[in-house]
């Protein structure tokens, strides 16, 4: 994909602090990051959503989390890791990618919040009927 900005870092365009990067992927720091170490890990063929995406791509992907949470805690000396990836909307870079998010016990990400005026009954029944 010509104009997408994952695609220029891959083809080395736009420099980035790249931390892995094998023959599927590339792990990256986030240039506006949400805590200490907030990485982003990539393919490095251009899919644009978790819909989309080969399904061993997306294992190589898994699998590299999955291989490298005790590294990420024991250099970052984190508590925990928060992952997110975005599908349209809220998703500024139309290249499949996954956040790691570090997790400190003094940070500020608060997901413990909810909205409490949304009827759970009316969505199950949404969803269900
Ligand atoms: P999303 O909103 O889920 O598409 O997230 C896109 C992420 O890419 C944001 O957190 C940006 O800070 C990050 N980002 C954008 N450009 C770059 C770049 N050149 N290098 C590293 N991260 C980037
Ligand atoms: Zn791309």
């Amino acid at each position: 994909m010509n104009d997408c900005i994952f695609c220029k870092i891959i083809n080395g365009e736009i420099p980035s602090k790249t931390i892995h990067e094998d023959e599927f992927l590339k792990v990256m720091l986030d240039i506006n990051p949400k805590t200490n170490g907030h990485l982003l890990v990539l393919p490095k063929t251009h899919y644009e959503n978790l819909f989309d995406i080969d399904d061993n791509i997306l294992l190589e992907i898994i699998n590299y989390i999955r291989n490298n949470y005790n590294y990420l805690k024991e250099r970052l000396n984190c508590e925990g890791l928060t992952i997110a990836q975005n599908n349209g909307y809220g998703q500024d870079v139309k290249h499949f990618h996954i956040h790691l998010i570090p997790r400190y016990n003094d940070d500020k990400i608060d997901l413990t919040k909810y909205e409490k005026t949304i009827d759970i009954d009316e969505i199950y029944n949404k969803l269900m009927d």
